[in-house]
């Protein structure tokens, strides 16, 4: 079993980071049990929200509450966990299937009392994603609350939730997780698994997890295949370097000591750290301490630029930073030229900026987005380029993508304004797909999909145009 599996929170005591909620929860189920009500699950990140609705269910259910946890034992746990019964439904309202389900298991199912639980238990994920037909049948039934049945919604965007829903639920905020309780729980996992770890290591893993717990046990179980927890296999195994790296990187910098930064650029290389990420993690680190020295940052920040820049048009990493910063340090006026490793996007870039031009002038935005996939199809068609069977390359990616809410959260709400230096810049217009691309995972599997579609890497930059009224129009 992976270990992100294992250590999945399975009672209220081990989620991280929230006691100001399951501290509620649990005096919750002690006081009133059996009375009836709603919950309303806050969550600013993408992942986790319903491992806390399970525990809750399950709570709520337990034959056998330990200390108001749920025993994750009896037989009502057991079903839950199994998902056996139709009277536990988890619902996620981003899917294809999740207007349907509301109308199928919710509207009409859930005046039936409970077969197996004492309490019957919908919840419903990414619940602001409704349709205005189905929050008015889902508020019908939540208006007219039953004993035996209760609603978890969750949500990452509750400002997009009716009043009248919200007004019937109790409101949970989740928060992120500190780094210290991350940094902890790691600790306690490495613990128990025998893994020798170093607290620096573990640090540099929160971080890269964006504060959510799964992926940041997925990135120790995945590094500790290589041994021990320190910062040299983290390094090596997910390809970035430690914060120490990059203070020490920046002062060599600072110095203009050439000779220290071209060492370390070697050393970096040796360590396999990935030397586009390193430059993201520079500019990140910059952008985080700007105000203790802005003009210097800015300046160096303006160098990072240009070897990322660089580092897409070059197949030698190093090289491109041994010139960046060789012509800053001598302040040579030398400009890198591209050198063209692969197919020449051009003629793909072209297509992809009339279409943006025209969506940026255009009024209604879907219409216009609808419109301008069907010319692109149309006109793509004269165009030379070696997928040129296949007409909008954005539209392909789409539609490969297998995560159906992901998809569905892209689907004409998307597309490509510009490409250029191997960079393709995303427009999309809802908030919805800019936390689904936040997460580094998601963003990595559509540029592996967008590289594929392409024929030679690509990155993805993302630029949001809040839509939200459009949006929540489209879906209902
Ligand atoms: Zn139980």
């Amino acid at each position: 079993m992976s270990l992100a599996n294992k250590y999945r929170p399975k009672n209220f005591d081990t989620i991280i980071g929230q006691d100001h909620i399951t501290g509620i929860l649990k005096a919750k189920i002690k006081s009133d049990k059996g009375s009836h009500s709603n919950f309303i699950f806050f969550w600013p990140r993408w992942t986790g929200k319903t491992s806390c609705a399970r525990i809750l269910a399950k709570a709520m259910n337990c034959q056998n509450i330990q200390d108001w946890n749920p025993c994750n034992e009896c037989a009502n746990c057991k079903t839950i966990d199994e998902g056996k019964t139709l009277d536990y439904v988890e619902i996620d309202a981003a899917s294809h299937t999740g207007v349907d389900n509301i109308r199928d298991e919710v509207i009409s199912k859930a005046l039936y009392p409970p077969t197996i639980l004492k309490k019957k238990i919908y919840v419903i994920d990414e619940v602001h994603m409704l349709s205005k037909w189905a929050f008015n049948a889902l508020l019908k039934t939540i208006e007219e609350p039953r004993e035996n049945m209760a609603f978890i919604l969750a949500t990452t965007e509750i400002q997009k939730v009716p009043e009248t829903i919200i007004s019937r639920c109790q409101v949970f905020n989740f928060r992120k997780v500190p780094e210290k309780e991350m940094v902890g729980r790691l600790q306690e996992i490495c613990k128990s698994e025998w893994l020798e770890y170093d607290e620096n290591s573990l640090s540099l893993i929160a971080k890269l997890s964006e504060w959510c717990v799964r992926d940041a046990v997925k990135y120790v179980d995945q590094v500790s295949i290589l041994g021990n927890l320190n910062e040299e296999n983290v390094m090596k195994f997910l390809g970035v370097a430690s914060e120490q790296k990059i203070i020490e990187f920046i002062k060599y910098i600072v110095d203009k000591n050439q000779d220290a930064l071209f060492e370390e650029i070697s050393k970096l290389t040796d360590k396999g750290v990935d030397l586009q990420h390193f430059a993201k993690q520079v500019l990140m680190y910059l952008d985080a301490h700007l105000f203790e020295n802005m003009d210097l940052y800015i300046k160096i920040s303006e160098q990072f630029g240009e070897i990322l820049a660089g580092i897409r048009n070059y197949p030698y990493p190093a090289l491109i930073y041994k010139i960046v910063l060789h012509k800053h340090i001598h302040g040579t006026n030398s400009i890198v030229q591209p050198v063209v490793v692969d197919k020449k996007p051009e003629p793909v870039i072209e297509k992809i900026e009339e279409k943006i031009t025209s969506i940026e002038k255009s009024e209604p935005v879907i219409e216009k987005i609808q419109e301008n996939s069907e010319s692109n199809q149309s006109t793509k068609q004269e165009q030379p380029t070696n997928n040129a069977q296949n007409p909008d390359i954005w539209t392909r990616v789409v539609n490969r993508i297998e995560k159906g809410s992901l998809q569905k959260s892209l689907k004409d709400l998307s597309s490509i304004s510009s490409l250029e230096n191997w960079v393709a810049n995303v427009k999309i217009i809802n908030k919805f797909a800019q936390m689904a691309l936040e997460n580094h995972e998601n963003r990595d599997y559509l540029e592996k999909l967008l590289s594929e579609e392409y024929g030679s890497p690509l990155q993805i930059k993302i630029e949001f145009q809040s839509k939200e009224d459009l949006f929540a129009g489209m879906i209902g």
